[in-house]
């Protein structure tokens, strides 16, 4: 099938090696099929929680708003207070008017009440401009408050859906992952770690091969690519890190079902290129 060469190892490690392999390529695919879970189920938090913020800050908005409105609304009020004061004044300026006995009393009394007056008519004048303005900023206080309890349903409604939706990934994901550990424990832990290492920075620890290129583009020498096929040893890409693993190692969807007893068969590619390697 292809040459051999390079220092044949004992037996019994160069078929620890392919299990390795195997368990490698296995992995690899489990991993590929719960990626898109893995990311949906890292989004999804950050969607609703993002949402969360938003709504907190049309809540704080709204609260400036609210808060905003109320002053308003006490100036308003104050206004109210001055002018039953100012009308009270004025009521005793006319009395002393009334009441003057001298000419200058009576022009004192009477600039008193001048006075009351134009300074009741400016507070009626501020009053009808702040009344309009409470008007307008009711309404728009209103209008707000309407928004944010749309906002508020329509958020407490993604989120649900988004928390039966994590759900659901987690079952489908639960379902792809089923055996892993097993797997895993077929690969000895330094090989797990750089594998994991590698698959947080480039989205996949392996790549599964067929001719000699690795995924990022890396040219697989000969001798490599040899060694690789037949089983030999395992070998890390030098450009991007990934386990290089020849696809033939990877069981075939029809006899997956009995993969924990492959190296027994003569099915399948893999057990056929053992087998080469030791006749
Ligand atoms: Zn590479």
């Amino acid at each position: 099938m292809f040459a051999r060469c390079g220092v044949a190892l004992p037996k019994v490690e160069e078929t620890l090696v392919q299990e390795v392999l195997i368990a490698l390529a296995k992995l690899s695919q489990i991993d590929e099929d719960a990626r898109s879970y893995d990311e949906e189920l890292r989004d999804l938090p950050v969607t609703v929680a993002e949402m969360s913020a938003n709504v907190a800050t049309l809540e704080a908005a709204f609260e400036a708003e609210r808060e905003q409105h109320q002053e308003a609304q006490d100036v308003r009020q104050a206004h109210r207070e001055d002018m039953v004061s100012r009308q009270d004044s004025l009521a005793r300026a006319r009395t002393k008017a009334n009441q003057a006995s001298n000419v200058r009393e009576m022009t004192a009394a009477e600039r008193e009440v001048d006075t009351n007056r134009r300074l009741i008519r400016e507070r009626e004048e501020d009053a009808s401009k702040l009344d309009t303005a409470l008007e307008v900023a009711a309404q728009s206080l209103k209008d707000h408050e309407d928004k944010l309890a749309a906002f508020r349903t329509m958020f407490e409604e993604s989120k649900k859906q988004a928390e039966d939706r994590i759900a659901e990934v987690e079952a489908m994901r639960a379902k792809v992952i089923k055996g892993r550990d097993e797997i895993v424990a077929v690969i000895p832990d330094r090989v797990v770690a750089r594998y994991e290492r590698v698959r947080e920075h480039k989205g996949s620890g392996v790549c599964l091969i067929e001719t000699p290129t690795c995924i990022c583009h890396m040219a697989v020498g000969a001798q490599m690519f040899n060694d690789l096929q037949r089983g030999s040893d395992i070998h890390q890409c030098r450009s991007c890190s990934r386990y290089l693993v020849w696809a033939g190692w990877l069981p075939q969807a029809d006899d997956s079902a009995e993969s924990a007893d492959a190296s027994a068969t003569e099915s399948s590619a893999p057990e056929a290129t053992v087998a080469e390697a030791h006749s």
